[in-house]
């Protein structure tokens, strides 16, 4: 065998370039080589390898040696890149071809030729990323966006404006109602009326193997490559293509200037991707129209530009190659679509298409959930939509694993004459006919008659104002690990969270106690995709969405907030409960602050007064609970709303048992995300209020929580050490202990649950006079800290509160609460104690460094400022609620006024109070209404 330097096999080496063939001889004229030869065979003549290699090397290099060469540096040009960029031109009847790091890069480079003042005509019925990236330009660049419906050439005429009109961007076959637009007449209508408009294609449904726009007019064409070019699903990339050189250059400045190029590595395999396309396409294709067929012969509403009955068949075979490989249908009927989409097991459930695998989705659940249910209805895309992604598998395969999951989901039966073509109906719906879900039948009735401001936006336009208490465990702290009932009770030191309507697609918080922090999230933003939604009226499962807890960490948390680790929990609960709540596409647009009169971490159940405030607000927000109605006029014919009552068990309990219970499951959810493994004792104490007796589930019992009933609030010193406490090594202490003197700390656990049977007695025994209570109290109190010392957890700082709270003239009673080892103690404080001998305590306490906080045990739990008597200003709508519209976009826009001159009515007094004033500032706004 010659060897490979001998110069004849050179010659044949360079004899086998490749070159696309023009025809080269008027004797035997060679065709040019069709779409599929193209694709799989990658040739740059001008960029020759050294070693001949097959298959097009990856330079994984930043930097390029020497000056003056072809190469300096990989953000301007990289071997690798330059031979996908030359292929991709091939395919694409272009001149000019360019690789970046995704489509919503490709069109991001593309809009930077925009200047304020320009106009863009769009579709109406874009991807919801492109609908985002406009609406962003628009009020960050001043650019005028118009959307127009697209499949009708007419409907552009009023907007193109010579001088003015600066894009046109276009899509076709829209995704997902795979509507048509005429490329060909509108770029030639553009033209026409203003010359130097750039028509502009995604033409990412299609690929370039369908659909090459450039052919029929338009100026650039870009793809999100992340789909059929790569097809494997295994990258992120977006082409831009063009045949002009002054756009090729502004499109290589931004490339360069941004550094959005796509990686080496990233074009190698879009490169190989691409050797595939046409036979990938081909099959994909050729499914879809069987799987089309098979749909529309059932009697499903079919939306593929293959089918007979499309509108605009004739118009895309004009224009494009093939019908491409997606398909979308309706049911009827939300539910069922679900059904569909979950019964399936071939067809994977996930956004995106263009992957080898075929996929299923609800776009209105899934790929467009960006897009509010209002735009939705309004664009006529209807909520049980199923979109199809085809992919290479055994046809017979896909139609086998589609049809059982129509069967299994109830959407289509066996006929009764059943043969081998058509062995099942479509099953008759009980709504037969209504392609759109009643949800989205409601709101389009409500634009319709200009009654969004009584839907979504009045529920958005008021501040919902909450409080929850904190907790302290009275007795059996401890014990409790080991089978021991404690009792719980709230403490009246609260979470307040305040929700303050925005109206700029944005969700921000300032958590004022966990870092001050500050933070807004744009809604669209957030990793929808990776959401579950849980339905209004289901349980949210057992475990945690970890998939959803990723993607908030990943995906929406700024290395700011990840360095603190109480705000990082906090923002993933508050994201996490406010993504999971998420129905019917609605998108609260607001801020929500909380501050605490609780100290924080410090035992006393702040992180769960929070997670209720959280899931209350939320709750509201979402409607999934309501303030009860406003009462009835009395006899007299005024207001029967007996006005504000103070937090009592004795007051007026407005919020039913089943909004409590609502809250209470949520609260959960979102404890789980701060702890772990909560009990589920502080957010119940946090919800209930009162106090409860708790049993952990094993030693022979059930878990249980019985609330504690009929006692009037107690008066307490709470006393922060101010010692950071680690309960997990002291709870594992007293475990080695009761290994080591298993008598000695079961005599002690004996002894506890005694007190706490007692207390739990005294506490619900109403005939017990209240000074009897509080002997009681008071000798159980001492008896049980007693205990706790011998478990060994009290700690000098907290025997230091007790031996002043002890000593005369206060003579009080004082136990540690919590784990001990720091943290906090709690003192009973008799009632005919004087307000001077009590604030000499405090004195004496807050000498020796502590921070003593006078407080109530056993009162309310979760409160809610009734709706209905907040201060007003402003023209209200008749049924409105108190607190109305439109709060500018930041958070410092708060403070001001917006456009109708109505402001935030809380959010500033409330973010101002001193944390003292707080409590009575927010007792004075109205009637609260408590569990
Ligand atoms: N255009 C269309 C039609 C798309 O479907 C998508 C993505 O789904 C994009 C553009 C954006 O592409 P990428 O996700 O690669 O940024």
């Amino acid at each position: 065998m010659a060897p490979l330097n001998d110069p004849k096999i050179q010659t044949i080496i360079g004899g086998h370039d490749l070159p696309t063939p023009e025809p080269e001889s008027p004797f035997r004229p060679r065709q040019p080589y069709r779409f599929s030869t193209l694709c799989a065979t990658v040739e740059n003549p001008s960029q020759k390898d050294q070693y001949g290699s097959s298959s097009v090397p990856i330079y994984q290099t930043s930097t390029f040696k020497g000056v003056g060469g072809e190469y300096d540096y990989s953000r301007s040009g990289n071997p690798t890149r330059s031979h996908l960029e030359h292929h991709i031109a091939k395919i694409s009847s272009a001149e000019h071809a360019f690789a970046v790091s995704s489509g919503m890069a490709a069109l991001d480079t593309i809009l930077r030729m925009l200047k304020p003042g320009d106009e863009v005509i769009a579709g109406d019925d874009l991807y919801g990323g492109t609908n985002r990236l406009l609406g962003y330009l628009k009020t960050h660049g001043g650019v005028t966006v118009h959307h127009v419906d697209t499949t009708k050439p007419s409907s552009l005429i009023e907007f193109i404006k010579p001088g003015k009109t600066a894009m046109v961007l276009l899509e076709s076959p829209t995704n997902p109602l795979l509507k048509v637009v005429d490329i060909a007449t509108i770029s030639a209508s553009v033209k026409e009326r203003a010359p130097d408009a750039i028509v502009v294609v995604d033409n990412t449904m299609m690929s370039p193997y369908l659909q090459r726009p450039l052919e029929h007019g338009a100026d650039i064409v870009y793809d999100s490559a992340t789909k059929y070019l790569s097809g494997h699903h295994d990258l992120m990339a977006g082409v831009i293509t063009c045949n002009r050189e002054d756009i090729a250059k502004q499109m290589g400045f931004v490339i360069n200037a941004t550094g959005n190029a796509l990686t080496p590595f990233d074009c190698f395999l879009l490169l190989r991707g691409i050797k595939t396309l046409a036979i990938r396409m081909d099959r994909q294709q050729s499914t879809a129209m069987r799987v089309a067929t098979m749909l529309d012969h059932l009697g499903f509403k079919v939306h593929y530009p293959g089918l007979p009955n499309h509108p605009d068949r004739d118009v895309h075979e004009r224009i494009a190659d093939g019908p491409g490989a997606v398909l979308s249908f309706t049911t009827g009927d939300k539910a069922m679509s679900e059904r569909i989409v979950g019964a399936t097991r071939l067809w994977g459930i996930s956004v995106s298409f263009g992957c080898v695998n075929s996929l299923i989705s609800m776009p209105c659940v899934m790929s467009h959930a960006s897009i509010d249910a209002a735009t939705r209805a309004a664009r006529g895309l209807p909520e049980d939509l199923i979109r199809l992604c085809v992919g290479i598998e055994d046809p017979v395969d896909l139609l086998d694993d589609l049809e059982r999951a129509l069967l299994e989901a109830g959407a289509i039966t066996l006929t009764a004459g059943a043969d081998e073509h058509q062995r099942y109906v479509r099953a008759t719906l009980p709504r037969e006919g209504h392609a759109i879900s009643r949800a989205v039948e409601k709101l389009a009735f409500n634009d319709a008659a200009g009654l969004g401001y009584m839907t979504e936006r009045c529920k958005e336009d008021r501040e919902w104002f909450v409080s929850a208490p904190g907790k302290v465990i009275l007795f059996g702290e401890h014990a409790v690990v080991h089978g021991v009932t404690a009792i719980a009770a709230s403490v009246d030191l609260r979470c307040y969270g305040l929700t303050t309507p925005r109206h700029d697609g944005k969700l921000s918080v300032h958590f004022v106690d966990i870092e001050n922090l500050k933070h807004e999230w744009i809604l669209d933003d957030l990793p929808w995709d990776a959401v579950t939604p849980v339905p209004v009226g289901s349980l949210h499962p057992e475990s945690l969405d970890g998939r959803l807890v990723d993607a908030i960490t990943t995906r929406a948390l700024p290395p700011s907030i990840l360095s603190h680790p109480k705000a990082k929990q906090a923002s993933i609960a508050f994201l996490y409960m406010y993504m999971i709540l998420a129905h019917d596409g609605r998108r609260p647009s607001f801020n929500f602050t909380t501050r605490s009169t609780l100290p924080i971490g410090a035992g006393l159940g702040s992180s769960a007064s929070f997670s209720v405030c959280v899931a209350t607000a939320l709750l509201l927000l979402y409607q999934r609970i309501s303030a009860p109605p406003q009462p009835a006029p009395n006899r007299e014919g005024q207001s029967g709303d007996p006005g504000h009552i103070h937090v009592s068990h004795q007051g007026r309990r407005a919020l039913t048992p089943q909004t409590a219970e609502e809250v209470n499951q949520w609260a959960f959810v979102s404890e789980k995300i701060l702890h772990g493994n909560p009990s589920g004792v502080d957010n119940a104490v946090a919800v209930f209020g009162g106090a409860l007796a708790y049993t952990k589930a094993g030693f022979g019992k059930k878990s249980g929580m019985d609330p504690i009933q009929g006692f009037k609030s107690l008066r307490f010193l709470l006393t922060n050490t101010r010692v950071p406490r680690d309960t997990k090594s002291l709870v594992a202490a007293v475990g080695v202990k009761k290994e080591q003197e298993p008598e000695v700390v079961n005599g002690l656990l004996n002894a506890i649950q005694s007190i706490s049977d007692e207390a739990r007695r005294a506490l619900a025994d109403p005939e017990l006079p209240r000074d009897a209570l509080l002997k009681a109290l008071s000798a159980l109190i001492d008896e049980n800290h007693a205990h706790l010392v011998a478990l060994g957890v009290s700690h000098a700082s907290l025997e230091a509160i007790r031996s002043t709270t002890a000593s005369s003239p206060y003579n009080l009673s004082t136990k540690l609460t919590g784990a001990g080892g720091g943290g906090c103690a709690v003192t009973l404080v008799p009632d005919q104690i004087s307000e001077s001998t009590l604030r000499d305590l405090v004195t004496a306490l807050s000498a020796e460094n502590f921070d003593p906080y006078l407080t109530s045990v056993g009162g309310s739990g979760l409160g809610i400022l009734s709706p209905y008597n907040q201060p007003q200003t402003g023209v209200q709508p008749p049924t409105a609620p108190a607190t109305p519209p439109e709060t500018p976009g930041d958070e410092q826009a708060l403070t001001s006024h917006s456009d109708d001159n109505t402001p935030a009515l809380l959010h500033d007094p409330f973010a101002q109070q001193t944390i003292s004033d707080l409590p009575t500032w927010a007792d004075s706004l109205g009637r609260w209404l408590y569990v």
